[in-house]
Formats: structure tokens, sequence, C-alpha cells
């Protein structure tokens, strides 16, 4: 029998080894691999047991002591079950694992969610999103998937799987997506990564809690290869246009090549995986291209310039700048950050953290410890996120809070922003938010950020920037700022989804990027009538702004998209799209909610979440858990079929 890939590599670890490893561990997630290690529950139901829950928070708030008795306890258990030969240990019912649960966070684990924590889990060793093979007729069904990031590739790992043949086109040069692209010194990402991988690719490498870029574009190469991807894909290679044949009920996608050659590709079906944030937002600032220096965007990073000694001027200060700026500071002549709006951040002492060899240790042998870690990060993001940024109508002076839990928040927040000001009331002024927490995307820190503002040679300037010049950059004040070399942190163009490629649907006329303008649309953010057998991944009203990860809504997508296809094939249609009510109703009662969120709130001046109306199309409002349920399997009264 194939061992459970969860349930551990057998080890040789001696007594004094494991001790040590121990060291390091979260205490909590430790106590329940000692549950399927030694069968036991009553581990979980004496006084040993976390205290609390808090996002990055994985030691649950236990005394030294405790920790220190668990660690004590743990070698011998451990040791026992190294002797005994590291059994694969045997399954746990339902109702202990729901103990378990709730034993790691705290509090209840309401019933509608458990089915959803266990299929992220995978406790049984099951994958249990992967499709099932779709019928014979699957090879007269090739798929196009458009774009070879994080979404991309699980499109085509789902697909192969699925045995239906397809074909990735990825603009850049290699597998990534975001994490391909954004090279910035100090790229990272602020999901937990144990969190932030496949459910059914976890890796137990990562040397650091919150991985740099290099290190996650290596795991996507590394799952890309693991899956035989590669060779489905072709690199350096652009979709311009998509159109659909109602004659042959196919799409025809139009790609350019690497050296400029126009070619077409055949397709029954076409996913769209190009990500919301890959387009760089530049800022059409006055003289900008009179600047004599090196000028370029976070995502376009220009390794050739040698910013040692030089004086830089970063325009914009969003999650990309927030993570350039210490990263930079110390190589810098003079650092002068010009950002518009301050942001929200919140306390992460781990941000920067590496992850000690005795985790990687526990992750590697312990039964399930990377299992019940996922969980515990997964958890404090998953819909918590939600109530903060609910607006209460009621609630006064809506421009600091929008909710008595906002303005805890908030109150929270600047706490751990003022905490390191010491007293600079300059300083506060100007990077203590104006608008209600969580507004717009909140960043995790580690006190880089603040540490950065306040060294000699770097200044933050809120004076809107008036113009550039051949040498530098004026603001509304009339100071000019010399610079040698201009960052733009200006974000994407977030709400052209899908732009710039023409994708033209059943009326033979419309592209999709006009019909959408800036208000894109698509029922449960994956498909959209008029456009037969085209499904979005991180598509309209998918990106989440307070909790989870963008991996567990491709993976929610994928599945439904899967069982889209494998209804197309195995019915033998030539087409499927979703009925304009259904795609309405989704739009209107999306809509709905997100207007009472905080993200939609007239409060919050600029933000990418937000259109040039005002209002958000981008995100979800959803609970995770909510999304998870209704793209479970697609519902067949939603679509019409040809
Ligand atoms: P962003 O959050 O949109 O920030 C863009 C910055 O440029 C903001 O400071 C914005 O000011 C400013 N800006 C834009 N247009 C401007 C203009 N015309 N004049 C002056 N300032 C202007 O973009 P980002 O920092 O690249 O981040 C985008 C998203 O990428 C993040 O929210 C996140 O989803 C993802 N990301 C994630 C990570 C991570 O995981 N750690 C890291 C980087 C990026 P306003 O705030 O006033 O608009």
């Amino acid at each position: 029998m194939v061992r459970n890939p969860h349930a551990g590599q057998p080890f040789t670890t001696s007594d004094t080894e494991i001790a040590e490893a121990l060291l390091d561990v979260s205490i909590p997630t430790l106590m329940l691999s000692l549950v399927h290690m030694s069968g036991d529950p009553e581990l979980i139901r004496g006084v040993l047991r976390p205290a609390g829950l808090f996002l990055n928070e994985v030691q649950g708030y236990m005394s030294e002591e405790d920790k220190a008795a668990v660690r004590e306890l743990a070698v011998g258990l451990i040791a026992d079950y190294r002797d005994r030969g590291c059994p694969e240990p045997e399954p746990i019912g339902p109702e202990l694992l729901k103990e378990m649960m709730e034993w790691l966070v705290c509090e209840p684990v309401p019933d509608e969610y458990v089915p959803m924590v266990l299929e992220e889990m995978e406790l049984d060793g099951r994958d249990s999103r992967r499709g099932a093979a779709a019928g014979d007729a699957k090879q007269d069904f090739p798929v196009v998937v458009i774009g070879c990031g994080e979404s991309g590739l699980l499109a085509g790992i789902r697909l192969k799987e699925a045995g239906i043949p397809f074909t990735i086109v990825e603009k850049n040069a290699g597998v990534g997506g975001t994490w391909f692209q954004n090279t910035y010194p100090g790229a990272r990402v602020d999901v937990g990564n144990h969190f932030y991988c496949y459910s059914f690719e976890p890796a137990d490498e990562w040397t650091h809690f919150f991985a740099e870029q290099p290190e996650l574009q290596a795991y996507f190469d590394q799952v890309m290869d693991k899956h035989g991807i590669g060779p489905h894909v072709q690199w350096r290679t652009e979709v311009t246009a998509a159109t659909w044949n109602a004659d042959t009920a196919t799409w025809t996608v139009a790609t350019r090549g690497p050296d400029g050659t126009a070619a077409t590709l055949t397709a029954r079906a076409v996913i769209s995986a190009v990500g919301q944030l890959n387009r760089p937002h530049l800022p059409d600032i006055a003289g900008g291209d009179t600047f004599t220096g090196p000028a370029f965007h976070s995502a376009e990073w220009n390794h050739d310039v040698d910013l040692t000694g030089k004086r830089v001027a970063m325009i914009g200060a969003g999650a990309s700048g927030f993570q350039i700026a210490p990263a930079i500071a110390d190589r810098v002549e003079h650092l002068t950050v010009f950002q518009r709006t301050a942001q929200w951040m919140f306390p992460n002492p781990n941000y920067h953290a590496e992850v000690g060899a005795g985790v990687r240790w526990a992750l590697r042998h312990l039964p399930f410890y990377g299992r019940w870690y996922r969980f515990l990060l997964f958890w404090p993001g998953c819909d918590k996120g939600l109530a903060a940024a609910k607006v209460d109508p009621e609630y006064p002076d809506q421009h600091r809070a929008v909710s008595e839990i906002n303005d805890i928040t908030r109150v929270m927040f600047t706490e751990w922003i003022t905490s390191q000001l010491d007293g600079n009331a300059e300083l506060a002024a100007k990077v203590v938010p104006d608008y209600p927490a969580t507004g717009k995307r909140t960043l995790q820190d580690n006190g880089s950020w603040l540490k950065t503002l306040t060294r000699d040679h770097v200044d933050l300037v809120r004076t809107p920037i008036t113009r550039i010049d051949a040498d530098g950059v004026v603001t509304d004040d009339g100071v000019h700022h010399p610079a040698d070399v201009i960052v733009y942190a200006t974000g994407f163009e977030a709400n052209k989804v899908l732009w710039p490629m023409s994708i033209v649907g059943r009326d033979g006329t419309t592209s999709l990027d006009e019909l959408w303008g800036e208000r894109p649309y698509a029922h449960l953010g994956i498909t959209v009538p008029g456009f037969p057998n085209l499904f979005c991944m991180y598509g309209p009203g998918t990106n989440l702004a307070s909790g989870g990860s963008l991996i567990f809504h491709s993976e929610c997508q994928m599945r439904y998209i899967t069982d889209c296809l494998e209804m197309l094939i195995d019915g033998g249609y030539r087409a499927m799209e979703p009925t304009a009510e259904a795609c309405d109703d989704w739009v209107r009662r999306s809509q709905a909610e997100m207007r009472t969120m905080v993200w939609a709130h007239p409060s919050i001046e600029h933000s990418f979440y937000k259109n040039a109306h005002g209002e958000v199309y981008t995100l979800s409002p959803w609970r995770l858990v909510d999304y998870w349920t209704w793209t479970r399997e697609p519902d067949r009264g939603d679509f019409a079929f040809s």
C-alpha cells in the first residue's frame, strides 16, 4: 500500500536530535501530530493547550513552561514512534478530527466549514480537488490556457490529470507569473508559505515563513517539472486575440511568438489564467519622459542599474514599495519615497524570519504536522477579516472607522505604528492612515518599513507630485527632489481584466474588454454569457482582500472548470455558457454585498480595488466557505448547452 504522503517520512533521528528539533516547532501543532503518532486523544484533553488564536501566532500564546512540558513529553512519544518503525498512523474519525481542529484554533469550527477544511488538509492523503478522467471524446477537445502563473500551471496539472489535451501560452520566458515578473529587491509573499502553496504540493523546504521571490519561483518551477507541464507551454508567446467560431464551436487563438511571428491555435475551450496584477500601471505625470536617468516599474526591475551611491526617487508605496524601500535603503545615497496614501499595516514579527532546521525536520517527518500547520495558518485568515471590513451604516464618523470592530482594529494598528515612532509626531501625521483600517490592502510588518523611513538619508514625501524634470521630481510645494534613478512602484492596471487581449465571443463583434469596460463581471468570476467555452481563473470579483490565498481560490475555480469541461466532453455538447439570468443575479448580489464592505466605502479615495467610478468589481465580498460551496460543482441550471 502506498504511504499517505502527509504521514511523514520514516526517520532514525536520535533522542537528542529530536529534542533539539522541537525547540523550533509550533507546539500546538506538534501536539496534534502526537495524537496521530500515539493514537491517544487524551493528550489534548488536559491542561497543556493553546490559549488563543491570532494570525501568525503559531504558539497559541502558550507559556514557556507549558511548551517545555510538551517538548519533554513529545521526545518520548516520538522516540517510541521511531522505534516502532514510524508506521503510518491509523485514520482518525470525524468527531475527533473536529475536536482537534477546535482545540488548535481555540474556538468552534462551524459544521459548514468542516468538509472544506478536511478537503484543504487532505489528511486522508487524497487530492479530492482533482477531476475524474474525462471520457474518450477528450482527444477531440484541445484546450488553450492563457498564462502560466500560479493558476495557469494549476490548470495544466488538472487538465493533464483529466487526460484533456492542452497548450499553455505564456508571455514570459518562465513559469510563475507575478513571481516570475516581480524580481524587485525585497519581493516576498505575505501569505504564510506553508499555506501559500498548492494543497496537493506542500513544500517542506521553505527557508522563510514568507519566502522571497527566487524561492517562490523555484517552487513553481519544481511543481511544473514534477507534473511534466513544461513541454505543453509556448514560452515568450503572447495571446493577442481569441475569436469564437460558431460553425465549428472552436476558439481561434491568435498568438505572437518570441520573434514577433503571428500564429494561431484552435481550441474547443479557452482558460484565461492571466491574473489581475500583471500589466504595470505607470502614472501620467507631467515631464515623465524628460527624466534623463534610468526609470523603471517595480515589476520590470532593471537589474543592470546599480543603485549603489545613487539618489533614488520611489514613486508609489503600496505593497511593492513597502518591500522595496527597506531592501535598497542600505546601498543608496538618498531615498525619497513619494507616497500618496498611507498604508495600514499590522505586526508580524516573523515576516522576515527563517524557518529553523527543527521546523523543517518536523514538516518532513512528523505525521500530519505540515497539514495541521497549514490549517493553523489558514483559519485566522478564513472569513474572520470580513467582519472588520463590513460597514455598519449607523456607526458614527465613518471616515475614521466603519464599525465598532473596525474601530478596534484601527486602534490596534495605530498603536503598532506609533509604538515604532519614538514620539515623532511629524512622522506619525504622515504614516497613520486617515481612512478606515483594512480599507486598502493591509500589509504585514515587522518594523522594517518605519525603521527605514526614520533613517537620515530617507525622506517620506506626502506632498503631491507636480512634475518630473531632467534630474528629479518637483512637488506641489515647489520643492525639487533631485534623483539619479526613478522607481515606479505604482501598481497595476487591476481593473482592466484580460486587457489588452481582444476576446470576441458569440456576437462576432464585441470584445470582452469593450463589453466590460471598468466593470468586469463573470458568473462566479468564471464564465461570461455570450462567450461559450471560455473560463476565467482569478477572474472578475475573485481577488481577495481580507484573508485566504489566491491559490485556494484557484483550486476552487479549477475544480469547477474541470467539471464543466467534463460535462461538455461526456455530454457530447458543442458549447456551454452561463445564462444571462444566472450571471446577472450573481453580479447583482455580489455588487450589493460589495457596497456594504469597507473597500467600496467613499472614505477610500485611492485604491486599485476601485474603478474610475469608485466601484469595486475585482474583489470578492464573499466568505471563502461560500465560494468553496458554490464552486464545488457546476449547477447545470446556470448554463445553456448547445
Ligand atoms: P499598489 O498597492 O496599487 O500601490 C501603488 C502605489 O502607487 C500606491 O502607493 C499608490 O498610491 C501609488 N500611485 C498609483 N498611481 C499614482 C499616481 N498617479 N500618483 C501617485 N501615486 C500613485 O501596487 P503594488 O504595491 O504593486 O501592489 C499591488 C498588489 O500586488 C498588492 O495589493 C498585492 O495584491 C500584490 N503584491 C503583493 C505582495 C506580497 O504578497 N507581499 C507584494 C507586492 C505586491 P495610492 O495608494 O494613493 O493609490
